[in-house]
């Protein structure tokens, strides 16, 4: 509760790292002394993009805020992430600035890589939140062959996790499967060592 002609800095518990290190948002609320409108300012939504950061501090200080009229919601740095690591997007590529309204991350893990054959019903995967409270498991609708999967081990709502093939003849994929690995493994590729 922040009363009436004051203001506040609230930090908003955002995410965990994954040995569990917290990361906040830290959110400044600029409360009017007279009712109004709300207004909300945000800035370092790219991590690089650092002159908003500084055109929120300014306004943070400017001395209009006294006789503000209601309500002033200011987030100096939306992407905590890329502003350390002076990056632009998030650390997995992704762009903050697409993510609206967005959904929590989760944690995965992965039972099966590119070219197992799995039948209807495996087990493929578990998603869950970081504490493992909430796990969902995921399991092959149908009978086929692991061709792709995710590698990063955070995945987010609409994120494909694995990619099953449904194949006609499961004895045929698995001889291209194999044939492919052969002719991989009779050629592999130099090390820079051999190459130099
Ligand atoms: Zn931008």
């Amino acid at each position: 509760m922040i009363a009436p002609g004051t203001r506040q800095t609230v930090d908003l518990p955002v995410s965990v790292l994954s040995d569990h290190t917290p990361v906040s948002m830290s959110v400044h609320v600029i409360h009017g002394k007279a009712d109004g409108p709300t207004m909300f300012v945000s800035a370092g939504i790219h991590g690089d993009e650092v002159i908003g950061v500084e055109i929120v501090r300014r306004l943070l200080r400017t001395p209009h805020l006294k006789s503000l009229r209601g309500t002033l919601i200011v987030i100096p740095i939306l992407n905590a992430f890329g502003f350390i690591n002076h990056a632009r997007y998030l650390p997995d590529r992704r762009d903050l600035n697409r993510m609206f309204p967005g959904t929590p991350g989760s944690l995965l893990r992965i039972f099966h890589g590119r070219g197992d054959v799995v039948a209807s019903g495996d087990l493929m995967a578990v998603v869950c939140d970081p504490f493992g409270e909430n796990e969902q498991e995921i399991t092959a609708p149908f009978d086929g062959i692991v061709v792709g999967r995710a590698v990063l081990p955070v995945v987010n709502e609409g994120d494909a996790i694995i990619h099953l093939a449904r194949v006609q003849s499961m004895k045929r994929a698995e001889d291209a499967v194999g044939d492919l690995n052969d002719q991989l493994s009779d050629d592999p590729l130099f090390d820079e060592d051999e190459i130099i």
